[in-house]
């Protein structure tokens, strides 16, 4: 698996997205994942998975110190207690005794990023987080949050395929050198119909989502987190590093952006 290296971290570029699997199917995803070799897993408060996903990492007996683990902090949680009370009670599902990566969800618009920020960097000293980023954060306020933080932003979590460009805010992390974790990097499906990515595929004896995923871990600084429940498409999705695509297919595909948005914050 290739890594984007950063302040000492070592992110593989393709990671496990575990939104909406929960319960039984949660655990199964997670441990199936592990066991084909995925190193990188996404979670969140939110998603209400923490704890398959704790109980996956354990009994999967892949060493903790293998994988790299981001959760997430609600946006209502942003005040300095209550993050540090979600980060504790994070741990505490996750049965561990740290995570690797955590992420403000998304901005609040009435607590002030100092203040998660300062907690953060409290967790951090703590050992309880090694590194500290942001969740749909646009340019202005990742330039803020870069200016504010204690700690460097490792990494902006943000939607990002070949249907919804994110120029000005991958060329500012690429500048800055802040990692742009591509979530809903498949659109949820909505792409694999599409003719020129589908001629692509059939050039390499890919699929989509293949061709798709590694137009994005190509562009530097970009890392990306498809989620899939099912073995068969999670080693799909691994299966990405034996082509590359040429600077015409980047840019066909990076033409087919019409501004389309799968997520929202609910
Ligand atoms: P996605 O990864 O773009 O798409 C997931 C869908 O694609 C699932 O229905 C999955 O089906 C299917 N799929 C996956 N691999 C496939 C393959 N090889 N062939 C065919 N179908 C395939 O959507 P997403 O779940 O919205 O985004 C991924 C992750 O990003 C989330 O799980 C979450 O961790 C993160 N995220 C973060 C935020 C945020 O605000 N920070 C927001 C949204 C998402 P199966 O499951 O049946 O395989």
């Amino acid at each position: 698996m290739n890594h984007v290296e950063l302040h000492e971290a070592k992110v593989p570029v393709i990671g496990l997205g575990t939104w909406d699997l929960r319960g039984q199917e949660g655990y199964q995803a997670v441990l199936s994942a592990l066991s084909v070799g995925y190193r990188h897993i996404d979670t969140a408060e939110f998603y209400d998975n923490e704890e398959e996903v704790g109980k996956a990492l354990r009994e999967s007996r892949v060493p903790r110190e293998e994988i790299f683990l981001t959760t997430k902090v609600w946006y209502t949680h942003l005040r300095s207690n209550d993050l540090i009370r979600s980060c504790e009670e994070s741990l505490r599902k996750l049965q561990t005794s740290y995570v690797d990566l955590y992420l403000i969800h998304w901005p609040s618009e009435s607590v002030p990023l100092e203040e998660s920020l300062k907690a953060m960097e409290k967790l951090h000293r703590d050992g309880k987080v090694h590194y500290i980023g942001v969740s749909n954060f646009d340019v202005a306020l990742l330039d803020e949050a870069r200016r504010i933080s204690p700690l460097p932003i490792l990494a902006d979590q943000v939607e990002y395929h070949p249907y919804l460009s994110q120029k000005p805010l991958l060329e500012y992390c690429q500048k800055h050198r802040v990692i742009l974790t591509a979530y809903s990097p498949l659109a949820r499906g909505r792409l694999f119909g599409d003719p020129v990515l589908r001629d692509i595929a059939n050039k390499y004896g890919k699929t989509v989502s293949q061709v798709v995923l590694r137009w994005l871990i190509e562009q530097d600084m970009v890392v990306a987190i498809p989620k899939a429940k099912s073995e068969k498409h999670q080693r799909e999705n691994l299966d990405i590093f034996n082509f590359s695509l040429t600077p015409e297919e980047h840019k066909a595909i990076a033409q087919l952006d019409r501004g389309e948005r799968v997520a929202s914050r609910l």
